[in-house]
């Protein structure tokens, strides 16, 4: 099978598991974990940020930020697809007692003036404040989309004097990192807390990690403790993502790359599918709406064909990219996949 639905599938390498057997370890509870508390360096370091926070999932990481921003009875506001809004089950909500509101972003691309038109800030004893707006880059179901610098800056400079936060969601700041050419500290100076995952095209079984100031960190790992995320020689884990920073981010490139030619491929058909100018790192969301079939029923028949895709919406499919799937991989879905739209597309 050649496995699209995510990049989360991927499976330690040999150097990767090589690398995690000769890990040195401690009780990270303890903070005793050698592995682990140079990897929250070192992340720290590539962030701009002073400190950081190995977490098992990117939601934990993504949940810590927003607690540490916003009180009970606040709000966060973010684009209405992001990651922490739909795929993380209402966390902010249950756990830490915030309310959300959204705006929608053609493609989940961030515009300052869309956030700041529903931001309010201070908003006395009587409305909910707007205490942090959280960013997602890349965007996961806008299609990988990758957040201009010049916005986030913009939006930074737009909320940051009535007093509201930013938080990204970087679990996939890496993709972005390498189609622009930003550095990541560069991307992360905006922010008052950053996720990001190494689990994803980073290649990593494991890991996830949250940074921000020395203080914020320090009460993440009172809240990471109480949430049941305390871990103990979790090193083995921390050398992996060791491993991915050492030799993976280059290799994103070429999950970029193949995504592009999926997307071209299925541009051929009709660019109502999709624009495949709009694909900048390792996701392709296709547009059904001009196709006879949903995605449920497409996606059955490229897994016929041995290709495993993911339906996100009636009409809604995305496939993505990563370091398990080669070149012969996208061959054939080149092969394939334009030949099924094309049975199906009303002109
Ligand atoms: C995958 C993902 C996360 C974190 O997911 P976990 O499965 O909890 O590790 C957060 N944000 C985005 C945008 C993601 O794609």
């Amino acid at each position: 099978m050649i496995d699209l639905r995510s990049d989360t599938v991927t499976v330690p390498s040999a150097g990767m598991r090589e690398a995690m057997m000769s890990a040195a370890v401690g009780d990270d509870v303890y903070s005793d974990d050698p592995t682990v508390n140079s990897l929250e360096e070192r992340i720290a370091e590539l962030l701009g940020q002073e400190a950081a926070l190995f977490a098992p999932t990117g939601s934990m990481a993504n949940q810590l930020g927003l607690r540490l921003l916003v009180k009970p009875g606040e709000e966060i506001i973010t684009e209405t697809n992001s990651h922490i809004v739909r795929a993380e089950l209402g966390a902010a909500a249950v756990f830490s007692g915030i309310t959300s509101r959204t705006w929608l972003g053609n493609r989940g691309i961030l515009r300052a003036e869309d956030a700041m038109e529903i931001a309010r800030p201070n908003s006395g004893p009587y409305l909910v404040s707007t205490a942090a707006i959280a960013v997602e880059n890349t965007h996961n179901f806008g299609g990988g989309s990758v957040q201009s610098i010049e916005e986030i800056a913009k939006l930074r400079a737009l909320s940051n004097p009535s007093g509201m936060f930013m938080h990204l969601d970087g679990a996939r700041l890496w993709n972005a990192h390498v189609a622009t050419g930003v550095s990541l500290k560069e991307y992360g100076q905006h922010f008052d807390t950053v996720s990001v995952c190494l689990s994803k095209g980073m290649g990593a079984p494991v890991g996830s990690v949250l940074a921000s100031t020395k203080e914020r960190i320090a009460e993440a790992r009172i809240w990471r403790k109480r949430y049941g995320g305390g871990m103990r020689q979790v090193g083995i884990l921390a050398a992996a993502c060791h491993y991915a920073l050492d030799n993976n981010i280059q290799l994103l490139q070429a999950d970029h790359q193949r995504a592009k030619k999926i997307a071209l491929a299925c541009q051929g058909v009709s660019s109502k599918i999709i624009d495949a100018a709009t694909v900048e790192t390792n996701i392709v969301a296709l547009d059904l709406n001009s196709l006879s079939i949903t995605a449920a029923e497409l996606s059955a028949q490229l897994k016929d064909a041995g290709i495993a895709s993911s339906a996100l919406g009636p009409k809604f499919l995305r496939l993505v990219t990563h370091l398990d799937i080669t070149d012969a991989d996208i061959e054939k879905v080149v092969a394939v996949l334009p030949d099924l739209l094309q049975r199906s597309f009303v002109a």
